[in-house]
């Protein structure tokens, strides 16, 4: 079949529409550049989103062979690799908007010692960005997307004074906030992107509890409503849908010159020409398509003569625990959906610099799945049978408690994505292989973690639901990669300067998680979008000043 080329050069193309895409396709187009942005699917259509069915409903519908929206992408279509014995769970959503039409929320801000402590305690390489270079970009992103949460500052958690009113903590909340007072562990308000206060057009939330199914009112942020429909109004956009980008083009001076990609539906190859490109498909994406764009010139992939793109892979460590807490066993039932998620966190809490502690960096905790929610599947935890057992579950409903610690990985130059040239998908793009396991430090860590979970719980009274000390979930599970196109002063380790544009090819940038140094305690999400803000703001600069 005859390749496609579009006579039109693109000032930038985008790949990718998720936090990064949407953000570098919306700072560009407000700025002026005419930006092509390539995504791998299309717009969910928000009309037939399940938000608001019953569980009965639900069950029905099924019935009748009705089915949700399908947000995430199977690995029948795009399958990957791992070796024995360390699976990775890769979590992808293919779609305008991608992962944050169902991500959880959670937007917190990296601290100055976040952004200080590789340098501190020396483990590969020093963020090359600072907190100060960063906290007009969180500001500027609360404001546009809309936050909730305290102003309660920490040490290790920034807040802000454009955060929206949060919501109450739930009852259970309540209890355990009290719990790690007790035991002098802070907890504050959680820091969500929900709009609980109408703002920039967006409707308010009305506390459902439903967001994990996508909210078919967009009262929470995500980037096709929040980024790119913007950005398709100021008519400088254009959206290649279903677009899977497969490589991105080299000309004779080395410069990214277009992108080659295929129709996810029809697999015919087109070629898109631009005088930049950005690339936003989300880490492990992004990843393969730098390193399936090879040639004479970039015989490693492009950019990557350093051999740094695809190592140094990172995310966190996580588990759960699940308790009762006294005062609500056997209380009557209410509703507990609030913005869905937890309304509170617990900030990191142990000191930078690794003293007093036998491991680096440290974690923070969520809590989700507090108290009444449409399902109890702690149920079939639960010792008994009959109507014994019917009656314990119906007493803890409104009771249950849940501890999700993160704990963060640190960098390792062997965790890495490659590519199985010898198993290709269906565009004959070769399947990324991801070999990736934590290490002794985070082993080390995880008996902190549940050591913290105990005492807050044993504070709490509560009854605690059966665990396996030290066991965690399967790698990938955190849903946060990054650091394997990494951004740094040195460009003999890293890919990237601190402004995301590659060392060796001036006019190409990587905007997503891949251009973190590290994955610290956190949610990456917020400082995605303040990161690729900051940028596509120097890009555009140099863009202006004929440089790129
Ligand atoms: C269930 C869930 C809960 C989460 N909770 C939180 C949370 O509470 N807080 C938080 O901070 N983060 C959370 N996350 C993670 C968050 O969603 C991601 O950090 C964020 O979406 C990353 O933005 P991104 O632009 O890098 O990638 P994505 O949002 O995944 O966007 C990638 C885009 O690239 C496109 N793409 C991929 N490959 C190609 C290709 N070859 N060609 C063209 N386009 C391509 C995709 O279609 C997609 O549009 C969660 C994620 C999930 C799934
Ligand atoms: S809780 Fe709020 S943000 Fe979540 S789905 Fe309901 S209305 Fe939307």
């Amino acid at each position: 079949m005859p390749i496609r080329e579009s006579q039109e050069i693109a000032d930038v193309i985008v790949v990718g529409s998720g936090a990064a895409g949407g953000m570098a396709a919306w700072n560009l187009t407000r700025q002026g550049a005419r930006v092509t942005l390539l995504d791998a699917g299309e717009r969910f259509n928000r009309a037939k989103y399940w938000s608001h069915v019953r569980p009965w409903e639900w069950r029905q519908r099924e019935a009748r062979g009705l089915h949700p929206p399908e947000f995430y992408l199977s690995t029948a279509e795009q399958p990957y690799e791992t070796p024995p014995g360390r699976p990775f769970d890769l979590i992808r959503v293919w779609g305008r908007g991608g992962k944050t039409n169902v991500w959880g929320r959670v937007a917190l801000r990296y601290s100055d010692l976040n952004f200080r402590e590789p340098a501190l305690d020396g483990w590969e390489i020093p963020w090359p960005v600072t907190y100060a270079e960063m906290a007009p970009y969180y500001d500027r992103v609360e404001q546009l997307i809309g936050v909730c949460g305290g102003t309660d500052d920490q040490p290790w958690l920034p807040g802000s004074k454009y955060h929206l009113p949060p919501p109450n903590p739930r009852c259970g909340e309540y209890l355990i906030r009290r719990a790690a007072h007790r035991v002098g562990v802070s907890i504050v308000h959680g820091r969500r992107a929900v709009v609980t206060r109408e703002m920039n057009g967006h409707a308010k939330c009305h506390f459902c509890g439903a967001c994990g199914r996508g909210c078919d009112i967009a009262a929470f942020f995500n980037s096709s409503d929040y980024l790119v429909d913007p950005a398709l109004a100021t008519g400088r956009l254009t959206i290649l849908d279903n677009a899977v980008a497969a490589e991105i083009l080299v000309g004779d001076d080395g410069l990214a010159s277009g992108v080659r990609y295929l129709g996810r539906r029809t697999r015919d190859e087109h070629v898109i020409r631009g005088r930049r490109v950005v690339v936003a498909a989300s880490c492990v994406d992004s990843t393969r398509l730098l390193l399936n764009s090879r040639g004479a010139r970039y015989p490693n992939g492009i950019g990557n003569s350093n051999d740094v793109i695809g190592r140094y892979l990172c995310e966190q460590i996580r588990f759960h625990i699940q308790a009762f807490v006294p005062e609500l066993i056997g209380a009557r039932t209410q509703n507990d959906d609030g913005i869905s998620g937890g309304h509170i966190y617990m900030p990191r809490f142990v000191p930078p610099g690794g003293k007093g502690r036998d491991y680096l960096r440290g974690f923070g905790m969520q809590f989700w799945g507090f108290g009444a929610q449409a399902g109890a599947s702690f149920a079939k935890r639960l010792p008994g049978f009959g109507v014994d057992l019917k009656r314990a579950i119906q007493r803890r409903y409104p009771a249950l408690v849940a501890l999700h610690p993160y704990g963060e990985v640190l960098p390792r130059r062997e965790n890495r994505i490659t590519l199985d040239e010898t198993r290709k998908d269906a565009y004959g793009v070769p399947l990324a292989r991801i070999d990736y396991a934590p290490g002794e430090n985070e082993r080390k860590m995880a008996g902190a973690m549940y050591a913290t979970c105990e005492e807050i719980l044993h504070a709490a009274k509560a009854e605690v639901l059966p665990y396996r000390r030290g066991s965690l979930d399967v790698s990938g599970g955190a849903i946060h990669e990054h650091g394997t196109c990494r951004m740094g002063a040195d460009p003999k380790r890293s890919a990237l300067n601190k402004y995301c544009q590659s060392h060796e090819v001036r006019n190409l940038f990587v905007v997503d998680g891949a251009a973190f140094p590290t994955a610290t305690e956190k949610n990456p999400t917020l400082t995605i979008l303040a990161n690729a803000w900051r940028a596509t703001d120097y890009l555009a600069a140099e863009m202006s000043a004929g440089r790129v």
